[in-house]
Order: structure tokens, then sequence, then C-alpha cells
């Protein structure tokens, strides 16, 4: 075990924690940034971001994490990959385990994120910014006056159907059972809408089409009947959920009945003195880029706060 004790780790690398990166290296806490399983997070599926400010031609989401991380990199942040397997909050300094090693710190940022739930198809991953998409507000513009479908019969999968209508010249949510979990209100608006076609008790098992040329349909099978039939479209958005990725601390943390760590209101502090929490593995309602970032900013604030109180 290293002997050394950081001021800060922060976990995840996504728009959240290398916010809180940028402005904790700037304040001179050295803090060493961990990759998750997917580096730079949720936005390195994605292809062209529309909708980060700054940006005004768009900017592709693997490319903005690349900025990001070199953003904090240049003040002094470390960024290393490496999977963290235990976590041990029940006395200062934290321990966090890896495969091969223990790191301790004084301050933790969880940044950890959450992961759209996809259906696992075959080729889902290839297609992934090319018609399959997890986001309808990053993505929805770019099939304007195109066939779109929507995965889901929740308040998600309602909210982006309508949403899509703005662009798409139909929208097909497709719902797996016979009638929607979304809100009442939620699902009027969605029946009644003009542009809006439910198909019901139906779900997709197979992608059409390749990354050069995108999506161009899918296969649908009835859940009733087994039946199966052809789609055509040029975007699939799921909607079926998120997870957020906060397993490790089970046990330790406050967490919602979804898994969302819970912070203190217009704060990123959770009930552990110097563990702070922030981006989408906190946040369940607006999930966006630009307020992951803005939730790690408020998180390395507080602990650089935190951290001066203790010395
Ligand atoms: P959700 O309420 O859990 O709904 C998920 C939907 O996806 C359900 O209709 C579910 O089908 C379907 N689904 C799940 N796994 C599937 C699979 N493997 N194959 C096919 N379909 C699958 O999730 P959500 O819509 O993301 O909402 C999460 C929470 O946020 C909810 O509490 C919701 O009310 C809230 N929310 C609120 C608003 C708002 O008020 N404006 C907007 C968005 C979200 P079944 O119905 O058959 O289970």
């Amino acid at each position: 075990m290293s002997n050394t004790v950081r001021e800060l780790i922060i976990l995840g690398s996504g728009p959240a924690g290398l916010t809180a990166g940028i402005y904790a290296a700037r304040a001179r806490l050295n803090p060493l940034i961990v990759h998750g399983p997917q580096p730079g997070g949720q936005l390195t599926t994605t292809t062209d971001v529309e909708n980060f400010p700054g940006f005004p031609e768009g900017i592709m989401g693997p490319d903005l994490m690349n900025a990001m991380q070199k953003q904090a990199e240049r003040f002094g942040a470390t960024v290393e990959q490496k999977l963290v397997t235990k976590v041990d909050l029940s006395s200062r300094p934290f321990k966090v385990y890896f495969d091969q090693e223990v790191e301790l710190c004084q301050a933790l940022i969880i940044s950890t994120g959450a992961a759209a739930r996809t259906l696992g198809l075959d080729r889902e991953w290839e297609l992934m910014g090319y018609g399959v998409s997890t986001c309808a507000t990053c993505d929805g513009a770019f099939f304007r006056e195109q066939e779109i479908v929507v995965i889901g019969g929740g308040d998600s999968a309602c909210e982006e159907a309508m949403f899509l209508t703005k662009f798409g010249k139909r929208v097909r949510l497709i719902h797996r059972r016979g009638e929607l979990r979304a809100s009442k209100i939620m699902a009027e608006r969605v029946l009644k809408h003009p542009k809006i076609e439910v198909i019901w008790n139906s779900t997709v098992v197979k992608l059409l089409g390749e990354k050069k040329g995108g999506l161009t349909g899918a296969i649908l099978e009835d859940t009733v009947t087994k039946a199966q039939s052809e789609i055509q479209c040029a975007a699939l958005f799921y909607a079926i959920g998120h997870t957020p990725n906060t397993k490790l601390f089970e046990g330790m943390l406050e967490m919602d009945e979804n898994g969302y760590l819970i912070t203190v209101p217009n704060s990123s502090k959770t009930k552990i003195a110097g563990v702070f929490a922030c981006g989408d593995a906190q946040d369940h309602i607006f999930r966006q880029a630009v307020t992951a970032a803005g939730t790690g900013c408020m998180a390395a604030i507080e602990a650089e706060r935190f951290l001066a109180e203790q010395n």
C-alpha cells in the first residue's frame, strides 16, 4: 500500500469529473482523476455535440472530452485508467482499491456517471452515433424529416418522442406492452400527437444498416404472437431508463430507490464529510454534459473548502 495520502481523488472522467479536475488542479490539489471502464463517459458514444456552449459549429463528443482532459492535465491533474474494485469511506484518509493497489485520499469526488440502458442487440455499439442513440436532446436534430423510432413506454420515452416530433417526419414509439408506464398526462399527449404512432406489444430484435450509411431500419417482434416485421427508420433512440454507476457505494452513501446518490440540496456534499458527488451519478433530472460540468465545478470548490478547513 502506498503511504502517500493524496488530497483529492476524482472517480470518473466524464464532463463532471474532468471539470472537477480542472478546478481542483488550478486550486493546487494535485487531483488524481480515475477513468472508469468508459474513459470520457457517455459523451464518447455520441458524435456531434451541438449544445455545449462555446462551440458554435458543434464538436465531436470524444474531442470535447479529450480537450477537457488536456485542460485538467495542463494544471497538474493526473489522469489514470484503472478499475476501482472497492472503496472504504469509514474513516479518513479514504481508501480507494484498485486491482493491484490502494490509494489514500483526504477528499473524494464521485463522478462515476450513469449508463443508459440498451437492449444489447448485435452491432448496437457499432451503430451508436450512426442512427442509434440514447439521447434525443443530443442527437435528435440530425434526423430532420426522417423516420424516427423511440423504444420505451415511460416518461422519458414519451418526453423524447414529443421532443423528436420537432425534427422527424414521423416518430414511432415502440413499447413492449399494451399500456404506457408514463404518467397519464404524458401518455395522453403522446397518444393524441398527430406525428406520433405507438407500436404496441413490440420489441426490436435486430438492427439493420451499417456504420457507413447509418441505420436503415429494424426488425420488430410482437411480444404476444412472436411474429416479426421490418420497419424502416434512420434513427432509433433508446429510452428504457438509466442506471447510475454507484454500486461501489452501496451501504455507504445515501441513494434513492434507483441508485442515484443523494446530496445535500444545492450542494455536492454527501452524508460523509469529505465525499462529494456530482454529474449523472447524482443527477437523474437534467443529465446534460453542461449540467454535469456545473456540478463537477461545485464539487471541486466544496472539496477545496473542506480541505482548507481540515488544514
Ligand atoms: P422508467 O419509468 O423505468 O420506464 C422505462 C420504460 O422502458 C418502461 O416503459 C419499460 O417497459 C421500458 N423498458 C425497460 N426495459 C426494457 C426492455 N429491456 N425492453 C423494452 N422496454 C423496456 O424509466 P424512465 O422513463 O427513464 O423514467 C425514470 C424516472 O424518471 C421515472 O420515475 C419517470 O417518471 C421520471 N421522469 C419524469 C419525467 C417528467 O416528469 N417530465 C421525464 C422523464 C423521466 P415496462 O413499462 O414494460 O416496464
